[in-house]
C-alpha cells in the first residue's frame, strides 16, 4: 500500500519502521524543518519493551537510558526537604521499565527506520479527501498525493485528526495545567533525582542524574489560546507565570526559558475517542490516544500503537475494513488503562494552595514513616 504518515515523532517514526518493514511504500511528512529535539526523559515500560526488542533497537535503547535516580524531592523556599516519595512504589509496576532521553529515542528509532521510506521535513498535511478507492492528501507545498492510508502521528493538537474527525475540543480534554521544560538547566547542573519547589498552583521542578540537568516548570490554568508553533511566544507565557517568584532557584530557572532553543511547552491534557481511524485514515499515537504527561505512558503507547496497528494490516491482507477495527479493539485496553495512570499526578506536584502543599508534605512523610 501507498502509505502518507504526518509527523515523525516516536509515534510517526515507529509507524514508518513498521509499515515500510511490511513491505509498504511509505512516507513521512513532518512539520518541523527539522526532527523536532526538545523535551526531557520519556519512559519506555510495559509492552513497549517487547515491541522494542521486536523493532531491534532495545539494547541500544538500554545503553542510553538515563541513570536518574526515582526519588522526588519536596522542597520549601529554602531549598530544604520537607518531604521525598519514590513513584515507582506507588504508581508503576512494570519490572525494566527505561527511561530515555527522548532525543535520544527519537534518534534511535529514526535510525531503525528500514530503507525506502521518504521523510519531507517543512511538510505538513493541508487538505484531505477520501475517494472510493483511496484518500487525497494536498500537502503544504501544494503537491496532491493519492494514498491508500494515511496515519495521523503528529501529536496531541493533531492536524490530522482536525482534517478528518473535527475540532481538538472535541476530543482534546484539558486537564487545567500547563509544562514548559528547559532541557539543559545549568540552575540544576549536578542534582540527582528530582527537585520540586511549590508555590500554590505551580511547580518548579529540577531534574537530574548527578550531571546534567533538565527543568519542568508547571502551572495551573484553564485554556489558554496560543499559537503551537511560536516559541517565543510559550516561553514568555512561562516567564510571565513565574516572573516575580523569588523562592529557591526559580529566578535562574526562569532566566533560562528565552535562551532554550529547544524550550518545549504544551498543556496537559488527554486525547479521548470513541475510535481511532475515519475511513482510509487512522490515528496512532498521542493523537489518538495522549494519555498525558501524568501517565508516562505517552511515548510506550505511542510504540505499541504503531506496532499494533502493522500487525492487524498484516494479518488482515491489508484489508482496512478488518484491520483498523481490530486496531481500535486491540488498542481499548491499552489506552483506558494508560488514561486512568494519570489519576492522582496533578495532586501532588500541583497542590491548589498552601494548605494543599502542606498536607501534601504531611502525607508523604507519614507515608515513608509507615
Ligand atoms: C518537542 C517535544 C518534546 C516533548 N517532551 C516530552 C517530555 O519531556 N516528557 C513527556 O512525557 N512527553 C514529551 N513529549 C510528548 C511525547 O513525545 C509524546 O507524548 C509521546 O512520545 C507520543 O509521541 P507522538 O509521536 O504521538 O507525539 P509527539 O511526540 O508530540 O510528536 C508529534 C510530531 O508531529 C509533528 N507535527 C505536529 N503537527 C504537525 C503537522 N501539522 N504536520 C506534520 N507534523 C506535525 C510534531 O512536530 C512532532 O514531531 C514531547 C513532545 C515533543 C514534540
Amino acid at each position: 500500500m501507498k502509505i502518507l504518515v504526518s509527523g515523525a515523532s516516536i509515534a510517526g517514526l515507529s509507524t514508518a519502521y513498521w509499515l515500510v518493514r511490511s513491505g509498504h511504500d511509505v512516507t513521512v511528512v513532518e512539520n518541523s524543518a527539522d526532527p523536532r529535539r526538545g523535551g526531557v526523559a520519556v519512559d519506555v515500560r510495559g509492552e513497549a519493551l517487547e515491541v522494542a526488542r521486536e523493532m531491534g533497537v532495545l539494547d541500544e535503547v538500554t545503553r542510553n537510558r538515563v541513570p536518574t535516580e526515582d526519588i522526588y524531592y519536596f522542597l520549601d523556599a529554602a531549598g530544604r526537604v520537607e518531604a521525598q516519595f519514590t513513584p515507582s512504589t506507588q504508581f508503576y509496576d512494570s519490572p525494566g521499565d527505561i527511561e530515555i532521553s527522548r532525543d535520544s529515542l527519537s534518534d534511535i528509532l529514526r535510525a531503525a527506520v528500514p530503507p525506502g521510506a521518504r521523510f519531507r521535513y517543512g511538510e505538513s498535511v493541508a487538505a484531505v479527501r477520501e475517494l472510493a478507492d483511496g484518500v487525497e492528501v494536498r500537502l503544504t507545498d501544494g503537491t496532491t498525493q493519492r494514498v491508500d492510508l494515511l496515519v495521523g502521528a503528529d501529536g496531541m493538537h493533531s492536524n490530522v485528526r482536525r482534517l478528518v474527525f473535527g475540532p481538538e475540543q472535541r476530543f482534546v480534554r484539558h486537564l487545567g495545567l500547563y509544562v514548559g521544560i528547559v532541557k539543559r538547566s545549568a540552575a540544576g547542573a549536578g542534582l540527582a533525582g528530582s527537585h520540586v519547589y511549590n508555590i500554590p498552583g505551580r511547580m518548579v521542578m529540577l531534574r537530574g542524574d548527578g550531571v546534567d540537568c533538565s527543568a519542568v516548570l508547571g502551572f495551573r490554568s484553564a485554556w489558554l489560546d496560543y499559537d503551537f508553533r511560536d516559541v517565543a511566544a510559550q516561553q514568555e507565557i512561562v516567564t510571565d507565570a513565574f516572573r516575580a517568584e523569588p523562592g529557591w532557584r526559580v529566578p535562574e530557572v526562569v532566566d533560562e526559558i528565552g535562551r532554550d532553543a529547544h524550550f518545549y511547552f504544551d498543556s496537559v491534557g488527554q486525547v479521548r475517542m470513541d475510535g481511532w481511524s475515519e475511513g482510509r485514515t487512522v490515528l496512532v499515537g498521542d493523537a489518538g490516544y495522549c494519555a498525558s504527561f501524568f501517565s508516562g505512558m505517552g511515548t510506550s503507547l505511542a510504540m505499541i500503537g504503531a506496532a499494533s496497528l502493522a500487525r492487524e494490516l498484516a494479518a488482515a491482507g491489508d484489508d482496512l475494513s478488518v484491520a483498523l477495527p481490530g486496531y481500535d479493539r486491540a488498542m481499548r485496553p491499552v489506552v483506558d488503562e494508560a488514561h486512568e495512570m494519570a489519576n492522582g499526578g496533578a495532586d501532588i506536584l500541583f497542590p491548589v494552595t498552601a494548605e494543599d502543599i502542606e498536607e501534601r508534605n504531611a502525607r508523604l512523610r507519614e507515608a515513608a514513616r509507615a
